[in-house]
């Protein structure tokens, strides 16, 4: 173990042991089949791991995103996929930190029994892309309600989820001084809204997923469900967003520990031409290279943490963070498949699976691009090129 997983140890082991539960074969055939990990899911609500950041007088173990990073990390670095159940844990953020009393009080707590699945984030659009403010789903208010009308895509396990945070604009772009401005936040109540102006359609990906796209045609959510003030939608999301890149920062890290751990057993196992291949520099220094820079992406993610606890900013710690995470996962998946030669491209060993999971991170939530221009103005004061 190193100094970079030694925090919170008791929740290590209980989640290592916990997954133990869910191997390999049950990952595979769940991929055959693009099918949901309800068991595996269930087994996490039930063992509190998914509320652990709702704050106790809701019902949750009120801990800091740090204990949320080492959950995922485990998770991840015993082969199973936290992707599926991952955006309960900080999907609530926006409710907790923008609702009104009366809205907390009505759905944190059943969030953090495990009752009521709040696993949607609606932003993503097949027009604006990466641009959110050119969203285009729109909400016009209608008495006590709001009709929705738009799409959105890629938007991950609505079909296994009771409740969704969607972003609309409530005022058209061109009539907003700031471009940020101009856009609402919303609660869905899905159950309430599937069949009455809401259609979802699953997309197939190289990955289980379960992402979706969706279709609203004047579809009406209650005026009670906005949080935050009417116009101010996109900084109730900042805000969740940083919480999201450390916390998927964390499963990167993981995921990485996952590959270098089988790829050095691997080389201390796997003999030709009479000896481990382990003892071949070419074999054993890209792996010792990824492990090197996993320890230093943990820092990194670590710190970003310890920032977003002490409520301070972390805009570019969490993007810095969730970057050179997600880089030490890929390189460290693509050192593990090589170290497996062609093993490695089998099913049974977990790690083409593995590779292909991980490789989402340089694509969502953000786009490692989007990172560096991020860095490039905040950071470092050059000018924006978009
Ligand atoms: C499996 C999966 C699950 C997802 N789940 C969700 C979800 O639950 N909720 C949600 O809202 N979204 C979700 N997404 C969407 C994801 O966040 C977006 O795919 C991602 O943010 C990139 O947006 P885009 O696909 O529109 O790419 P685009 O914005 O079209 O960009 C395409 C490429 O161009 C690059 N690019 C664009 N503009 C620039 C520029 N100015 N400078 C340099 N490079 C640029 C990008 O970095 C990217 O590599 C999911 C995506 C996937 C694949």
């Amino acid at each position: 173990m190193s100094s970079t997983n030694s925090n919170y140890p008791e929740i290590r082991e209980a989640v290592a042991k916990l997954c133990s539960n869910f191997p390999g074969e049950y990952w595979r055939g769940l991929d055959d089949t693009d099918t949901y990990p309800t068991e595996f899911v269930q087994a996490l609500t039930e063992a509190g791991f998914l509320s652990v950041l709702i704050p106790e007088e809701y019902g949750g173990a009120g801990l800091p995103i740090e204990a949320g990073c080492v959950i995922l990390e485990e998770i991840q670095r015993s082969g199973c996929n936290g992707g599926a159940c991952h955006a309960q844990m900080y999907t609530m953020g926006t409710l907790l930190r923008h609702g009104t009393d009366e809205q907390k009080k009505k759905y944190l707590p059943e969030i953090a029994e495990g009752s009521l699945r709040l696993q949607a984030f609606g932003v993503t659009e097949p027009t604006s892309g990466t641009d959110t403010t050119r969203i285009r789903t729109m909400a016009v208010r209608d008495g006590d309600d709001y009709v929705i009308n738009g799409q959105k895509v890629f938007i991950s396990r609505t079909e296994h989820s009771d409740l969704m945070v969607l972003l609309v604009r409530t005022t058209p772009r061109d009539e907003c001084k700031k471009p940020s401005d101009g856009m609402s936040v919303f609660l869905v109540d899905m159950r309430e809204c599937l069949g009455k102006g809401l259609t979802i359609n699953p997309i197939k990906t190289m990955i289980n997923h379960s992402t979706t796209e969706l279709f609203f045609d004047n579809m009406r959510v209650p005026a009670a469900n906005m949080l935050g003030a009417e116009g101010k939608g996109f900084k109730c999301i900042l805000d969740g967003m940083n919480a999201e890149r450390i916390l998927i920062a964390s499963e990167c890290i993981g995921d990485a520990r996952f590959f270098i751990e089988r790829a050095s057993a691997y080389a201390c196992e796997r003999e030709v031409f009479g000896r481990p291949i382990g003892k071949n520099q070419g074999i054993q220094f890209p792996i010792a290279r990824n492990y090197i820079e996993t320890e230093a992406a943990a820092l990194m993610v670590y710190n970003a943490a310890r920032l977003f606890d002490e409520g301070k900013p972390c805009g570019s710690e969490a993007n810095m963070g969730k970057m050179i995470a997600s880089e030490a996962s890929w390189h460290a998946a693509d050192t593990c498949l090589q170290t497996h030669g062609g093993f490695g491209y089998t099913q049974e060993y977990d790690i083409e699976r593995k590779f292909r999971e991980t490789r989402l991170y340089q694509t969502a939530p953000i786009s490692t691009n989007l990172i560096l221009s991020h860095v490039g103005i905040h950071e470092l004061g050059m000018p924006k090129s978009f």
